[in-house]
């Protein structure tokens, strides 16, 4: 049986997926193909590019072993160990037991209401790792976000004294690390909560608006604030 898809020659609305069969498909094809199983029609959703495209039913037979693989390895948390969750490839990311224990809990509800896994991008963090990440957000005009004001303020204080002086970024990163920690042991303030292990990172350009709306209310349930933070979302536990 043929199935038509319209779209071959760019797809305005879905990622396409090059498949072991040679095929291409797009993601919501593929989805709706492999999970819905219905007598096979044209999708509906689909209304990019007229196409040339024609997938054979054995295509589609063909991609589900594939598909069935990927499910297995998102059900046993993949690379964070927590399933329907993983953490972005190259970073050295750790997280919490209280964030991975909470997380387990808003994935699997973020599961069930979208199909979609979390990709996690930053966990706890060391001061040093804080002085980098904060050396950045200066450079990106984003250093406002900080709720401490008067701790971010002294951050950008360093960060400018640093530059008058021509110290290298190691050398500024060292001297901000300092600034943090001493903010940290004799102020008991935690500029971010990803140095108390309270806080973690996700990626947000794969959400729709029904995602993050569903994302969101699954937080709320297990007691996580959301906040939108530049290209992601910050979560504190
Ligand atoms: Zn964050």
């Amino acid at each position: 049986m043929d199935v038509g898809c319209l779209f071959l020659d760019g797809c305005n609305y879905f990622q396409l997926l090059k498949k072991n069969s040679g095929f291409i498909l797009c993601a919501e094809l593929y989805r709706w193909l492999t999970t819905i199983q219905t007598p096979v029609v044209q999708p509906t959703r689909c209304i990019g590019n007229a196409g040339k495209l024609l997938l054979l039913k054995s295509a589609i037979d063909t991609a589900k072993p594939e598909k069935d693989a990927d499910e297995k390895e998102k059900n046993n948390g993949g690379n964070s160990g927590i399933p329907f969750a993983k953490l972005k490839d190259g970073e050295n990311i750790r997280l919490s037991p209280l964030v991975i224990e909470k997380m387990t809990k808003i994935a699997a509800d973020y599961h069930t209401a979208t199909g979609k896994t979390l990709t996690i991008t930053d966990g706890d963090r060391t001061a040093l790792e804080q002085a980098y990440m904060m050396i950045r957000q200066i450079r990106k005009g984003e250093i406002g976000l900080y709720t401490q004001k008067a701790a971010a303020a002294e951050v950008k204080k360093v960060y400018d004294a640093g530059r008058a002086s021509q110290k290298s970024d190691e050398q500024i990163a060292q001297d901000i690390g300092r600034v943090i920690q001493n903010q940290m042991d004799s102020q008991g303030i935690f500029i971010s909560r990803h140095l108390k292990k309270g806080g973690a990172d996700l990626r947000s350009r794969d959400m729709t608006v029904k995602d993050l709306n569903a994302f969101k209310l699954a937080a709320k349930k297990h007691g996580v604030t959301v906040l939108k933070e530049g290209d992601h979302l910050h979560l504190q536990f």
